[in-house]
This record gives C-alpha cells, sequence and structure tokens, in this order.
C-alpha cells in the first residue's frame, strides 16, 4: 500500500505557490530516466551493443588503459610522467616538477585547460565522456563486459536478478563481485600511485603494515570507493557528480556536435510492415525510424535519444550502432542517430565558426601565450629569505650588528646546483652557517641559516633595506630583498 502523502497536481501547485511543482512523468524533461515515481533507484540493463563505433571505442579504450595502468611506471629524467601529490605540495607534469612556488604557473594551466575544455565542449559536446573519460572507459569497456561474460545480456541479467537464491545464482554473484573488487583495489592502487608515487606505494605493500597506517588506509577507501562506483552507483556518478556534466547545459549550442537522432528522417515513427517498401511509409507519411527501441534498449543511462539533447546522455555512441544495425537489417541508409548538430540536422548547415567560439579562441590563444612565457621565463632555482624565527639582531664585540636568515633555495632542475649568495646592498658580510657553501641536490629543496653582518655606518635607524644576489656558476639568478634590524636611533 502507498502511504506517501499524495502529489499535489500541477493546477493545484500553481494556485498554492509554497507548494513545489508536480512531476510531470509525461514529459521526460521533469524526471530523470533512472528514478521510479516514488524517487527509488530504476536500475538500467543496457543491451550488449555491436557495431562500428562500439569497435573503434574498444581500441581507444585498450590504449587509453594501457596508458593509464602504465603510466605510474614511466619516467622522464628520472620523473614520473604524472604525480599529484598534493600532502607534499609536489606536482610533476610530463616530468617537469613544479614546487608550491610554481602556483601560479599551474593556476594559469589550469586555466587554459578550463578554457579548452569549454571550447571542445562547445564544438564537439561530451565526446571526451564517451570516448575517454576514465569512468566510461572503466564501466563500458571493463566492468561492463565482465557482468556480460558472467550474467548473460540484459534479458539474463534481468532473470537472475529476479530469480530466488540458488547456488547457481550465488556462485554468480560472488564471482561477480569478487572480480569486480579485485578490480578496483588495482584501480585504486593505480589512482594512489599518481598521488604518492609507485615506490612509494611499493613500500606500503611490502613493509609491515603498522608503519603506513595512513596509506592503507586511503588504499582501502580508494577500493572501497571505486567498487561503489562501479558496482552500485555507475551512471549515477555522471548524471549527479560529475560537474563536467553538469556544465553540459550551457557550454552546447544548437551548433555543438551531438549524438543526435535525425527527427526529420525519423518521424513520424512506427513499426514497418513485413516486406514493406520505405516509399511506402514515406507515402503515408512515416519515417524511417521503425519503433523498434533497439537505440534505448542499449543505452547505459536508460534514456531516450529520440527525445533530444539530454543531461544524461554521455555520448558513448551505443544508440547510434544499435540502430544502424537497425537501417542495415530494413535496408534503409545508416545515420537516422548519428553525430550532428542541431542546426545540421534541421537547416542541414555545416558546422560554424561562430563568434562565441572565435571570443573562446582569442582567451586561450591570449592565455597560451601567457603560459608560454612563464614557463620559459621560469628561473632553474627559486630562493626566498625570511629571518630566522624568534632571533634577535645581536651586537658583535667589534661593534657590528648581525641579524640570521633562514634562506630556502629549491633545485628544479635535474642536476645538483652550487649556488652562491653574495649581499650587493649595503657592504657588509654574509656567512652560510654550517658549510660555508650551499650546494642544492636535484628537485630538491636546501634550508640554509645565513648569518649577515653591518657596520653601523652602514645601517638606517631600524630596519635597513638589503639586497642578496643569488649566483650560480658566476651567473646572477635571482634578486632577494628583506630588512636588517638595528636598534632606533
Ligand atoms: S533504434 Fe533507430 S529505428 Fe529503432 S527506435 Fe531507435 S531510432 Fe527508431
Ligand atoms: S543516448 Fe545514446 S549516446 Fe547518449 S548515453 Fe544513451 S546510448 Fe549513449
Amino acid at each position: 500500500m502507498n502511504t506517501d502523502p499524495p502529489l499535489p497536481d500541477k493546477k493545484g501547485a500553481a494556485e498554492d505557490k509554497s507548494v513545489a511543482q508536480a512531476v510531470d512523468w509525461s514529459d521526460f524533461r521533469d524526471h530523470i530516466a533512472t528514478a521510479d515515481k516514488s524517487g527509488r533507484r530504476k536500475w538500467i540493463y543496457p543491451r550488449q551493443v555491436n557495431g562500428r563505433f562500439f569497435r573503434w571505442r574498444t581500441w581507444f579504450s585498450w590504449l587509453l588503459l594501457a596508458i593509464m595502468f602504465g603510466g605510474p611506471f614511466v619516467t622522464i629524467n628520472g620523473n614520473p610522467l604524472l604525480l599529484l601529490n598534493i600532502p607534499e605540495r609536489k606536482f610533476v607534469v610530463l616530468g617537469q616538477i613544479f614546487w608550491p612556488q610554481d602556483m601560479i604557473i599551474f593556476a594559469v594551466a589550469l586555466l587554459v585547460f578550463l578554457v579548452g575544455i569549454i571550447i571542445f565542449t562547445t564544438v564537439f559536446g561530451r565526446l571526451w565522456c564517451g570516448w575517454a573519460c576514465p569512468q566510461t572507459v572503466m564501466m563500458e569497456m571493463v566492468f561492463r563486459k565482465i557482468e556480460y561474460a558472467i550474467e548473460g545480456d540484459a534479458p539474463s541479467q534481468r532473470a537472475l536478478n529476479a530469480a530466488p537464491w540458488t547456488v547457481g545464482k550465488t556462485f554468480k554473484k560472488l564471482l561477480k563481485h569478487g572480480i569486480f573488487f579485485g578490480l578496483s583495489f588495482v584501480v585504486g592502487n593505480v589512482l594512489l600511485s599518481y598521488i604518492i608515487g609507485w615506490r612509494e606505494l611499493y613500500q606500503i605493500v611490502t613493509e609491515p603494515p603498522a608503519k603506513h597506517l595512513a596509506g592503507l588506509g586511503f588504499m582501502a577507501a580508494f577500493s572501497l570507493l571505486f567498487y561503489g562506483i562501479f558496482a552500485r552507483f555507475r551512471e549515477q556518478a555522471c548524471t549527479f557528480i560529475c560537474p563536467y556534466g553538469r556544465h553540459q547545459s550551457v557550454l552546447v549550442d544548437e551548433n555543438t556536435i551531438l549524438v543526435a537522432y535525425d527527427h526529420t528522417r525519423g518521424e513520424k515513427r512506427g513499426p514497418i510492415r513485413h516486406e514493406q517498401k520505405f516509399t511506402e511509409r514515406w507515402q503515408t507519411g512515416q519515417g524511417d525510424c521503425v519503433a523498434c527501441n533497439m537505440c534505448v534498449a542499449v543505452c547505459p543511462t536508460g534514456i531516450d535519444i529520440r527525445n533530444g539533447v539530454q543531461m544524461e546522455c554521455v555520448q558513448c555512441t551505443a544508440c547510434i550502432d544499435a540502430c544502424d544495425n537497425v537501417m542495415d537489417k530494413i535496408g534503409a541508409p545508416r545515420g537516422l542517430i548519428r553525430y550532428a548538430s542541431l542546426n545540421g540536422i534541421e537547416r542541414r548547415e555545416p558546422l560554424r565558426f561562430t563568434p562565441r567560439l572565435a571570443g573562446y579562441c582569442v582567451v586561450m590563444a591570449v592565455l597560451g601565450v601567457v603560459l608560454g612565457l612563464m614557463l620559459f621565463l621560469r628561473s632553474d632555482v627559486e630562493a626566498t629569505v625570511l629571518r630566522a624565527p624568534g632571533s634577535m639582531f645581536q651586537q658583535m664585540p667589534d661593534g657590528h650588528f648581525s641579524n640570521l636568515y633562514t634562506v630556502r633555495v629549491v633545485n628544479k632542475t635535474s642536476r645538483e646546483m652550487p649556488v652562491e649568495l653574495r649581499l650587493e646592498n649595503p657592504a657588509g658580510s654574509l656567512n652560510v652557517m654550517g658549510t660555508g657553501s650551499i650546494v642544492v641536490a636535484p628537485q630538491k629543496l636546501s634550508e640554509n641559516s645565513v648569518l649577515i653582518e653591518l657596520d653601523p655606518a652602514a645601517m638606517k635607524s631600524g630596519a635597513t633595506p638589503l639586497v642578496i644576489g643569488v649566483y650560480s656558476s658566476g651567473k646572477k639568478l635571482q634578486t632577494l630583498k628583506t630588512a636588517f634590524i638595528g636598534p632606533r636611533n
């Protein structure tokens, strides 16, 4: 018995503004395809698909999977291909190490990336989602295929889930979820190795667990997270969580190329009679869509592409293949569902370079030049100077005053770098405490205590501006400025 309070109808809702608008279940834009009227999840059983796009996507996904799983082991000049070590604030992209001091470069790179995404999406829609997104690749090309191999195609899966628990069903479910969890563990570890590096990961796996409790915790959390996503959450991740998917509606326009149903050719849809000719159908006002629903049956997000552009569509091309197969069977040309823009379908217009696109390209070009310049001018060494915390100025027996500083030097190159500090203004002495000189190991940070002494004659009352030159092999790399604290007159 339904104990839910009755939903207000649209008329009632219009009269009473305090009531949320009732859902119009006949309008596909009023609700999502994966929830029923009580808000419960409707499990999607997409049918297996075959066709040229599926074949191309399969080959492409093998390439992407090889890159994704092999990436942590690839090094360039001894550095990883990609490392996003957030805890240590160390980032490596294509073998280039970026330090916290490079954050401004990172921020501009992020802007270039975002504008690039906007341009790409404006032209090609969610091509990324369907072909290259790790979620789609793993879900459709790995986990879904394992599910088909163990439980069969959609009708068998439906029947299995509805059937009572038997030894056979228990075995299949345990096998499937065991493999799913094992794979999720691998995926979680790959993600972890992009954060901490595969060597650290290896240590976590091989050393006593007590030494790596945090690492093991993340390993377990990532494994459970991916198992949850691929075993249960599935298409909901694209519909509800992914910010890229949520922004589609503001990025696409009538010139964007999308997986689209050609309604001018397909409508009015209706079943085809045995041996009915298409010319006969056209004469009676019918279109090429034979209402077989195969495009809906294969859709992993459960939508009907014939309703038009929808937020849930990840542009996976499964409906193109399904419909092409139907067209082949009934002797009609392929492409009733195809990559096309709305203007391409309705007005037969080719892709246009719109003013909006031109604007994005200009912004992209400017940001690209700025980023290029920043990378070109990025120095090999980054030094900072700070007065040593808690230290006071001292007067020496010879009457000179001294201040203690901490100089941090980051070596961004992959070679050892000798660094010399020279006090350039005013005249005085500068001594690196301890070693007397600075040599920074490749890709490392060196922290040094530096004592500066000034003659009282060169000092101003209170604070005296200091200029320190940072040199390597006689070449000036940077100028540091700080203040020398002394007595007030
Ligand atoms: S697969 Fe093609 S013919 Fe069949 S319902 Fe979908 S659009 Fe129509
Ligand atoms: S509508 Fe077509 S392209 Fe979009 S998600 Fe469904 S099957 Fe994939």
